[in-house]
């Protein structure tokens, strides 16, 4: 699919997506790929966010679970005041649902209309006009 045609990609429901809010994540703008503090995905939302990180392809964490490395074979590019980092995690499946579903990390979890404020999403994302990055 071209550039162009997927970024007109709108979403109303999480069914027709395919799971792309699953396909990366927001850092932000000044981060370098080396050494992101997890410490900025620690809140009410997620306690735990090694979890989250470990399942992303591209990512490396650091010994202290203080950190985050991305592979440079990792896209990263601007969205807003926010990058976005295309990196798929390893529990979607080939039909685009979440393979660990009920166990899912928190970020996962709690993100809903209500706090997709505190998300940078993926374009076309149903949740977009209420996301940090616009
Ligand atoms: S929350 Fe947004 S990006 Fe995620 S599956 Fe639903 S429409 Fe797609
Ligand atoms: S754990 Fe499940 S819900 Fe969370 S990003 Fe991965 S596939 Fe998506």
């Amino acid at each position: 699919m071209g550039k162009e045609k997927e970024s007109k990609m709108s979403y109303k429901d999480c069914a027709e997506c395919g799971g792309q809010c699953c396909k990366g994540f927001g850092i932000p703008l000044m981060s370098s790929r080396f050494g992101i503090p997890l410490a900025l995905y620690k809140n009410a939302l997620e306690t735990q966010p090694a979890r989250y990180f470990l399942y992303h392809e591209g990512i490396t964490l650091s010994q202290d679970l203080k950190l985050f490395f991305i592979d440079k074979s990792i896209k990263i590019k601007h969205m807003g005041s926010y990058l976005y980092v295309d990196s798929k995690c390893f529990m979607l499946n080939d039909q685009g649902q979440c393979s660990i579903y009920e166990t899912r990390p928190d970020m996962c979890r709690n993100f809903t209309k209500e706090t997709a404020h505190l998300y940078v999403v993926p374009k076309g994302c149903k949740y977009e006009d209420s996301a940090k990055h616009k």
